[in-house]
């Protein structure tokens, strides 16, 4: 087991790390097969609706909230290529899911961008269909890094959406954030490139750390207000088991609101579409009315207001473990069905059972516990099942 040493300015904390990362669960193929019917439930009757898909462990930035420099070192044992899923595997699977009932997939990682020719795989997913008979909203989550080179062939092979993480406009605060040193003007140059290239409803997201970039939050709204991309606000979140996470340090959604609504008028809107995990803020014209020109905020109340009950997501890790939430502490392996010759049948009737058995609710049991407690160390990383 290894250790992480954390130079916290309170007191010296000891991170046990451990790699959950083997430990999968076997998916198991039912002895009669079962045609999916595109409509799969979970024990709390929640469907299975969002994929999110990691292309890849690893990433040119190091978030201190997220791949802490001091563990994702170069001694860190990224995966092997070879126990990544191939595309050919990645689109295999999606296409069962869809069978499912997906409607949506997400790619990320990691840094999905740094995974080669990854509009490959963009066309290889925008070309299935949902039961619909509908192509599946398919879009990306980014450091916004690779977007200058990379938006325009993103488009044309199908990516729908894209989200960008920003976590400030001040490029000393962003800099120490990325701990690579990275500008913030790359990351703004990205968006634009993906407004020119034609991706649409692309949102930007900013996770808030109290005491590192919560002063940036007002800076950022007023830049990003009436320019059509969105804003949403993260709060910092206990994931995985290195980012030696307080609870100090979150600024609840309700109070980063109030500090908005004390300079920017802002009125609340519905939601989207159920399961959405953010909730709706509109920009306000001078009657009080939302005037959708100026556009929509969004926050992210991952810790103070959990959003499981209609949670839709399902992840699948780098090397095709399928994860029924961000806490989990286990996956189930289906990369060995796919590379031990099941058939489509066989695969798609061992993902159901997985999900109908699924329980998970972290989030919401996590307001029991006691306020001091300190994540696990058996949980998996977010670069490593994706966010
Ligand atoms: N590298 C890409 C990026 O940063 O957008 C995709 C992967 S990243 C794990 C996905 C999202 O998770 C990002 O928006 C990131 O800010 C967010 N994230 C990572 N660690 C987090 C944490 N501890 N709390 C809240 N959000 C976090
Ligand atoms: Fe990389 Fe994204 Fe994690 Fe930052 S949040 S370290 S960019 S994977
Ligand atoms: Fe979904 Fe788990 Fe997050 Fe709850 S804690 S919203 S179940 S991923």
């Amino acid at each position: 087991m290894q250790q992480l040493r954390q130079n916290a300015p309170m007191a010296e904390r000891v991170i046990p790390l451990v790699d959950q990362r083997s430990a999968a669960l076997r998916a198991v193929v039912p002895l009669h097969a079962q045609a999916p019917t595109g409509h799969l439930v979970d024990t709390r009757g929640r469907p299975l609706r969002d994929l999110r898909i990691s292309v890849t462990d690893r990433c040119n930035f190091r978030c201190s909230y997220c791949m802490p420099k001091e563990v994702f070192d170069k001694d860190y044992p990224y995966l092997p290529h070879s126990a990544l899923l191939s595309f050919e595997e990645i689109t295999r699977l999606a296409r069962l899911f869809l069978a499912h009932g997906v409607r949506k997939i997400r790619l990320t990682g990691g840094e999905p961008l740094l995974r080669k020719n990854l509009e490959a795989l963009v066309a290889q997913l925008a070309a299935l269909r949902t039961v619909d008979g509908t192509p599946p909203d398919l879009t990306l989550t980014t450091n916004g890094s690779l977007l200058v080179r990379k938006a325009r062939a993103l488009k044309d092979a199908g990516l729908n959406r894209v989200t960008v993480s920003l976590d400030g406009l001040d490029d000393t605060v962003f800099r120490r954030m990325n701990d690579v040193d990275f500008p913030v003007a790359d990351v703004l140059a990205g968006i634009e490139a993906a407004h020119a290239a034609g991706l649409s409803h692309i949102k930007v997201n900013m996770v808030v750390k109290r005491g590192t970039n919560d002063h940036e939050i007002l800076p950022m709204a007023r830049h990003f207000r009436g320019t059509g991309t969105t804003l949403r606000f993260i709060e910092y979140m206990d994931v995985g088991a290195t980012n030696g996470w307080r609870m100090d340090e979150v600024l609840p959604s309700a109070e980063l609101i109030e500090r908005l609504r004390a300079h920017l008028p802002l009125v609340p809107l519905d939601p989207a579409s159920p399961g959405e995990t953010a909730e709706r803020w509109g920009y306000a014209d001078a009657s009080g009315r939302h005037d959708p020109a100026l556009g929509e905020i969004g926050v992210i109340s991952s810790v103070t207001q959990a959003f499981c009950h209609d949670c839709n997501r399902a992840r699948l890790s780098t090397e095709g473990q399928l994860y029924l939430c961000l806490f989990a502490t286990q996956g189930h392996d289906l990369r060995s069905l796919l590379r031990g010759g099941a058939s489509d049948e066989a695969i798609a009737s061992a993902i159901a059972p997985i999900w109908q058995n699924r329980s998970d609710r972290y989030s919401e049991l996590r307001s029991s516990l006691p306020a001091d407690a300190t994540p696990g160390p058996r949980r998996v990383e977010m670069s490593y099942i994706g966010g």
